[in-house]
């Protein structure tokens, strides 16, 4: 045993610290984060914080006592400053050093920073003094929102909003919204749904700058707006993890199944790594979703204390759209062949996403049923044919019971 020095204290660095001291570490364990309030669920900010409807004992968790009675050091409002690989001592903004056994990097990803003038302008939701900035303004009254960036947090924050009463108008660049992550055929069906909740989606438009009244776009055109949010995406925060000498892979820190860094003693987890898969044909994937966040925090914490454990979990992730829940399993990619069970109108359907006729991943909505079967048809590695996986009266949990 020795000291496990967690650096960030987002989803994945709580959750390997309170799984280290589940699994038996009975080292230190110091967890550094640099914002100031204490480790919460990320997801919620762009929808029910920014719009007050948040029961905050549920976001901001487990109570803040437990870190103590855990025997976890937590350092908020700290950060990481600086690393050093061969003495194992990190420096910390609080003017103290640490002396580590295993570091974890758990540093997550940072807003992109675009060349758009006035951006700084804009609000953003990434963090939850951000969410909470923003709150205070949504409680004042119906605003007009302009919001940069129609991928699912841009798309979240419109729906909410305009659920409460508020105007959205959403700006993208691409041809359509979310396109990139779900594929066009299933961006186009979310987007509708979006615009028949009342958000006003402007796709293939390019932002000029952001004035005090709204945003200017390319043309000259002004959309205005009382409120401007950018979600125009992030990237990881690579610093520490190349000043210790981390091979750096496929836009994150290269690591293995049990998240460990090409250097010894050093683990990567949640946003920035780039993992290998048994879900997904690529070599490495790296993932911005909370239960992957979460799987790698247990994992890495499993491997510290108890040198075993692999991470090894078919990938999922959500997304709420106002009052609909997007609940994605697997790996899509764009151009899979989507094939369709149920109704998209409701909507209550699954889309499901096939490559060389295999089902790969799937999109549900409203749709619980289909969801758990296609859960059970994963992990039972049972592959029905398309055919029979579109066709609603087959009861595929049935199928992959039957093997
Ligand atoms: C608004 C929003 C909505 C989302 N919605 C969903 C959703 O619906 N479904 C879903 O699956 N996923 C969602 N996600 C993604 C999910 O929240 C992330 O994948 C997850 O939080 C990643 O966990 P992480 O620990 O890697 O990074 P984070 O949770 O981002 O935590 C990283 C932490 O490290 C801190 N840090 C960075 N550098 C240092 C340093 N040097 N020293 C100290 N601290 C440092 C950061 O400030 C941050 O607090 C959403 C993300 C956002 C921002």
């Amino acid at each position: 045993m020795g000291i496990a020095l967690i650096a960030g204290a987002g989803m994945a660095g709580r959750a390997c610290a309170l799984t280290l001291r589940r699994v038996g570490w009975d080292g230190e364990i110091v967890l550094v984060g640099d914002e100031v309030t204490h480790p919460y669920d990320r997801p919620p900010l762009s929808k029910s914080v920014i719009v007050g409807t948040a029961d905050m004992d549920k976001v901001v968790k487990p109570a803040p006592e437990t870190y103590a009675q855990d025997r976890i050091d937590l350092r908020l409002g700290t950060r990481v400053e600086a690393v050093d690989a061969a003495a194992r001592t990190a420096a910390l903004s609080d003017g103290t050093s640490v002396a580590w056994d295993a570091f974890v990097l758990a540093t997550g990803c940072a807003p992109r920073q675009l060349p758009i003038p006035g951006l700084e302008r804009a609000h953003r939701i990434t963090r939850m003094d951000e969410a909470l900035a923003l709150q205070a303004l949504l409680a004042q009254g119906p605003q007009r929102l302009a919001i940069i960036g129609g991928g699912f947090i841009g798309m979240e924050a419109a729906t909410a909003a305009v659920a409460h009463g508020h105007t959205a108008t959403v700006l993208e660049a691409a041809p359509e919204p979310m396109a990139r992550p779900l594929g066009r055929e299933v961006a186009a069906h979310v987007l509708r749904w979006a615009q028949a909740r009342g958000v006003d989606v402007r796709a293939g438009v390019a932002v000029e700058s952001v004035a005090e009244a709204g945003v200017v776009l390319a043309g000259g055109e002004e959309v205005p707006a009382d409120i401007v949010i950018a979600a125009v995406g992030q990237a990881p925060r690579l610093e520490l993890a190349e000043a210790l000498g981390c091979e750096i892979a496929d836009g994150g820190v290269r690591v293995d199944a049990g998240l460990c860094t090409s250097v010894e003693g050093v683990w990567a987890i949640g946003d920035i790594a780039a993992f290998p898969s048994p879900w997904a044909d690529e070599e490495r994937i790296r993932v911005e979703h909370a239960a992957v966040a979460i799987g790698h925090g247990q994992v890495a914490a499993e491997r510290i204390a108890l040198g075993e454990g692999l991470y090894e979990d078919l990938p999922t992730f959500w997304s709420d759209q106002g009052d609909l829940t997007l609940n994605v399993v697997g790996v899509p990619r764009p151009d899979d062949e989507i094939v369709w069970r149920g109704d998209t109108e409701t909507p209550a359907c699954t889309a499901f996403y096939v490559r060389d006729g295999r089902m790969r991943a799937a999109m549900s909505v409203g749709d619980m049923k289909t969801l758990r079967g296609v859960r059970k048809l994963f992990a039972a590695g049972v592959e029905p044919p398309p055919a029979v996986l579109a066709d609603p009266d087959t009861d595929l949990a049935a199928l992959a019971a039957a093997g």
